[in-house]
């Protein structure tokens, strides 16, 4: 089953199909278990440099959070070797292998002087209760099929049932209901996997189908009493949308590569270009290099995936030799979170009759200037790492945040630091739409750190 399809247009499309999830367990059943942290200079983008949104709240107070999530959940790293890392617990789990790929590339990074250590991966390295240790196969993006991936099928949602929570799988929530006053929602409208429209009721919702279809759900749940949709007093759901602005490096090396193993994620990560988001003048955003990720001939990010403009026996060629001999790896930009990057509602309807999301995305030149930047110094380090030939591959988004962004005020965000909806008081919204920046860290150690404290605070409350 696949939800309903997402309108994309501007110069850096959010890329949807491939960021986002439908389904029991979400977008992060098939993540990449790459688990960074945010940095400090992150939450406070807009007062410290002018650009974007600041957090309502900053990175010591999300820090304890973290460390509970990576505790529960387990991430195997080397927190030692991460001269960059924020202040933060060691890592539960030791770090996975390096394979043939990482040593290779790594040569190229210390010839330019650039660090890198293992990357967080949020990935048992030995096994932990029912979940299994790590077999370096690399099909973590087809949701790991044994367990030492944490995806929410064998993290939370096994605790979850065991509370006694229920899932409705195949339903799709149409509408959020409210009462008279406009102050409480009251229940949500939904249609089950046949089509059927039902109403439940409830004394908390919280709205977690991701960036987009929160945004789109907020905007499509109008009323007499909010004729723009809930929370949208100030004409704010669905803008500052934000994603991650990447580009691939690519390379054939003299060495066998092995690229086949490992995790998708990859093996190294460099952030030596993070601390700094304004290196010179007409530049702004921090990036970090995802290294040397698992790849099959026809993944995803696979081998065929990196040369589209070849076919046939050319196609072929390149095949044998990349299956031994090939390398890449990712940059990954920060976005500026800017008020016109965003979700409306579409002409265009679902099966139910329903507006579908319309998302425009577009960077700016300073983010543009970045991730060119980062390209050059990709081709760079795969050079002196001793590639016989590298290219980089199109400017592409990963990840998708904000739309509903967290913040002090109404009159400037869509909810307070829990994701309560301003508006109303027992409505709230999980994930990374409420991210009022991006950094340059992949998000779902982020979403877990604040899903945490805010399932916390309403049981406190
Ligand atoms: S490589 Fe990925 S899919 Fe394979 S066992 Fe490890 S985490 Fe799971």
């Amino acid at each position: 089953m696949v939800g309903a399809p997402v309108l994309e247009d501007g110069n850096l499309k959010v890329g949807h199909g491939g960021n986002a999830g439908w389904g029991t367990g979400g977008s992060a059943a098939h993540h990449y278990a790459v688990w960074p942290r945010l940095h400090e200079n992150d939450f406070k983008v807009r007062s410290t440099y002018g650009r974007g949104l600041d957090w309502p709240i900053d990175y010591d107070e999300l820090r304890p959070w973290y460390d509970r999530v990576q505790a529960a959940v387990g991430i195997s790293g080397d927190a030692a070797s991460e001269p960059w890392r924020p202040p933060g617990d060691p890592y539960p789990h030791a770090p996975l292998p390096l394979f043939a790929q990482g040593e290779v590339i790594r040569k190229g990074f210390e010839a330019l002087d650039m660090r890198v250590a293992p990357i967080p991966l949020a990935i048992n390295a030995r096994p932990e209760g029912q979940r299994a240790a790590c077999l370096y196969d690399g099909w973590c993006d087809s949701g790991c099929p044994i367990g030492a991936l944490a995806n929410p099928l064998v993290t939370y949602l096994p605790k979850a049932f065991a509370a006694g929570a229920e899932i409705r799988h195949r339903a799709t929530v149409t509408r959020v209901l409210h009462d008279a006053g406009g102050h409480r929602v009251t229940g949500v409208e939904y249609l089950d996997a046949a089509g059927v429209n039902h109403r439940i009721r409830a004394q908390q919702v919280v709205l977690a189908a991701f960036t987009v279809q929160n945004a789109r759900l907020l905007l499509n749940s109008r009323s007499e009493r909010y004729p723009q949709g809930l929370g949208n007093r100030h004409d704010l759901v669905g803008r500052y949308l934000l994603v991650h602005p990447a580009t691939f490096i690519y390379g054939l090396f003299s060495e066998e590569t092995q690229p086949a193993l490992g995790v998708s994620g990859g093996q190294l990560m460099c952030q030596e270009r993070y601390a700094d988001k304004q290196p010179g003048p007409g530049r702004y955003g921090s990036y970090q290099w995802l290294i040397a990720g698992a790849v099959k001939p026809n993944d995803l990010l696979g081998i065929a995936n990196s040369r589209p403009d070849i076919f046939g026996p050319a196609l072929d060629a390149f095949m044998r030799r990349a299956a031994r001999h090939f390398g890449s790896m990712a940059a990954v930009a920060e976005d500026i979170a800017l008020a016109d990057n965003r979700v409306t509602l579409s002409v265009h309807k679902d099966a139910a009759g329903l507006p579908l999301a319309h998302c425009h995305h577009d960077i700016t030149a300073p983010t543009l200037a970045t991730i060119e930047a980062a390209e050059a110094e990709g081709m760079a380090i795969f050079r002196a790492a001793g590639a016989q030939e590298c290219w980089a591959g199109p400017h592409t988004a990963m990840h998708i945040m904000g739309g509903t962004v967290m913040g002090s005020d109404s009159a400037s965000s869509v909810t307070d630091s829990f994701g309560r909806c301003h508006d109303l008081e027992n409505l709230f919204l999980a994930g990374p739409g409420l991210f009022p920046s991006s950094g340059a860290v992949n998000p779902t150690f982020t979403v877990h750190a604040l899903a945490l404290r805010t399932a916390e605070h309403m049981l406190g409350n």
